[in-house]
């Protein structure tokens, strides 16, 4: 078994894929040194702007609403049981490595910070074993995205 090393939730995201507003392509929004705005880049039509989260004091799970200001991840899908999403690809794998090892909860971090973990930030469903089947085919689906 791969061996599972703790992330926090946030370590994902130095890299947002974002729909990007003016072509519906995949835009990338990354970090900018020094100010809490984000930098958007499409790589399919060009447009790039500077995106300011709406609150810069907190995380919010997803980060749609907040840090990517009403924009819509990339790898965001429905399901007959909820939204599914991710950040980027990096956070993606996290989660289908954790969904397809099927552990039920991850050891607490060194800081004994268990809450921030991102698997307990994951809906109930995407966390049970009999909806495991059908959450890889979701990951499967978004890679092809
Ligand atoms: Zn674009």
């Amino acid at each position: 078994m791969t061996a599972l090393v703790h992330r926090h939730d946030s370590e994902f995201l130095d890299l947002i894929l974002v729909v990007c507003p003016a072509c519906g392509g995949r835009a990338q929004m990354t970090k900018i040194e020094g100010v809490t705005a984000r930098r958007l880049v499409c790589s399919a039509c060009g447009h790039n702007r500077d995106v300011e989260p709406r609150d810069a004091r907190v995380t919010t799970y997803p980060p749609t609403n907040n840090l990517c200001n009403g924009l819509s991840l990339w790898y965001d899908i429905e399901s007959r049981h909820g939204r599914f999403y991710a950040y980027n690809d990096a956070h993606l794998d996290h989660i289908a490595t954790y969904i397809a090892s099927n552990l039920r909860q991850m050891a607490p971090s060194p800081t004994g910070v268990r809450n921030a973990s991102i698997t307990s930030r994951l809906p109930l469903w995407v966390k049970q074993a009999k909806n495991r089947t059908e959450v890889l085919k979701l990951i499967d689906k978004l890679r092809s995205k």
